[in-house]
């Protein structure tokens, strides 16, 4: 058996010839940085892509979950989901904000509206929930808790690339929706990420915050930062940006080929499309039942290590179990059941458009004893 390691995602790179084409004329223009032609073509390709009104480029994807925070002024605490990656959490914590951890629905692994509900103090400013894996949030219920207690949403849509409902992109949910394009995700520009707003006040307004604050050559607008996109990277963005359709149907099939296979494997479980979303196909987890299943999760895990087969406990540990946020009241176990039930139970199984025929069958076999 071939035993290459297959990893767990894999970068969609651009053709190196037409990169080289590109980066002569940026060479050419010498303009380098700052909002430069090709962030600006960036800004307006990926708006349509994504069926949005606004786009305004990051150099990664944590720090739009930060100057949102900061464009909308929000303080005291934000309730979140401890089922994410760090940023999620680490942005509210920059921002001296404190965050209350809510339990997941397992239905999705997105936050629960409900428990949502039952948390909202009087210090409470705005919600911040995940589109977890990309699947879509329950958007209208979680409007309708911030309407009634005039709360800020914003979604870490990082995992949420390009995911429509019904034909409409669900990165016009809230107040503002932030995106990654870190080498690990469906699109990407090496590091780098957006924001996507419905205002063209507030693009102007993230464009000054992202760039010090500068309004012009004498006036700051606010406490600005530094995470604009360079223009080698907008012009990567270009290229890969064309090539993410296919990679997104590469990714189809092979969740296909997955759901096929482990279907009627004892003690797996796994997701299946929702009803009216499309494109949602940036991580494939699945839940193991160690009793069922007769081998807990990590033993699966390490057995497919063994095998070179690379999945990913995503996201295990919870945010909640950090040193840095163990303290909160909110994030004791016991709140968060079933997020925790979640964490101990998921691997995210190889997914990427170059995995093979081959790559595939071997994950399989690793599950299917
Ligand atoms: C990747 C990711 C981020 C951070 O993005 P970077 O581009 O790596 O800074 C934030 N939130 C979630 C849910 C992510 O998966």
């Amino acid at each position: 058996m071939n035993k290459d390691i297959i990893t767990v995602t894999s970068p969609l790179l651009p053709d190196l010839n037409d990169f080289h084409a590109e980066l002569q004329k940026i060479w050419d223009s010498k303009w380098i940085t700052n909002n430069g032609a090709y962030h600006k073509k960036l800004e307006g390709a990926l708006a349509e892509y994504l069926g949005v009104p606004y786009v305004s480029l990051f150099t990664n994807g944590t720090l739009p979950l930060i100057t949102a925070l900061q464009a909308l002024r929000i303080t005291g605490e934000v309730i979140t989901t401890p089922y994410s990656f760090v940023a999620t959490t680490h942005a509210l914590w920059w921002n001296g904000i404190k965050p209350v951890f809510v339990d997941i629905d397992p239905a999705t692994g997105n936050i629960d509206p409900d428990k949502v509900e039952a948390a909202i103090t009087p210090k409470t400013t705005a919600i911040m929930p995940v589109h977890v894996y990309g699947k879509p949030c329950d958007t209208q219920r979680i409007q309708e808790i911030a309407d009634r207690y005039g709360l800020k949403v914003i979604y870490d849509a990082a995992h949420a690339f390009g995911v429509k409902v019904n034909g409409e992109s669900i990165l016009n949910a809230g107040d503002m929706s932030t995106l990654s394009f870190h080498a690990t995700k469906v699109y990407n520009t090496i590091e780098g990420g957006a924001m996507i707003m419905h205002d063209e006040k507030i693009k102007q307004r993230i464009d000054y915050l992202k760039n010090f604050g500068f309004a012009n050559e004498t006036t700051i607008m606010g406490p600005g930062i530094n995470s604009k996109m360079d223009e080698v990277r907008a012009a990567y963005g270009l290229l890969t940006l064309k090539q993410v359709d296919s990679a997104i149907e590469a990714r189809h099939q092979v969740a296909v080929a997955y759901r096929n296979a482990l279907r009627e494997v004892e003690g797996i479980t796994f997701f299946d499309d929702m009803p009216g979303v499309t494109h949602n196909y940036s991580y494939f987890p699945i839940f193991v039942d160690t009793k069922k299943y007769g081998m807990s999760r990590d033993e699966l895990y390490f057995h497919m290590k063994s095998q070179n087969v690379y999945g990913r406990r995503y996201f295990y540990p919870l945010i909640s179990e950090f040193s840095t946020y163990r303290g909160l009241e909110s994030a004791k176990p016991e709140n968060l059941p079933k997020a925790h039930q979640m964490a101990n139970s998921v691997i995210c199984l190889p997914m990427h458009h170059a995995l093979t025929e081959n790559d595939i069958q071997r994950t399989i076999e690793c599950i299917i004893k």
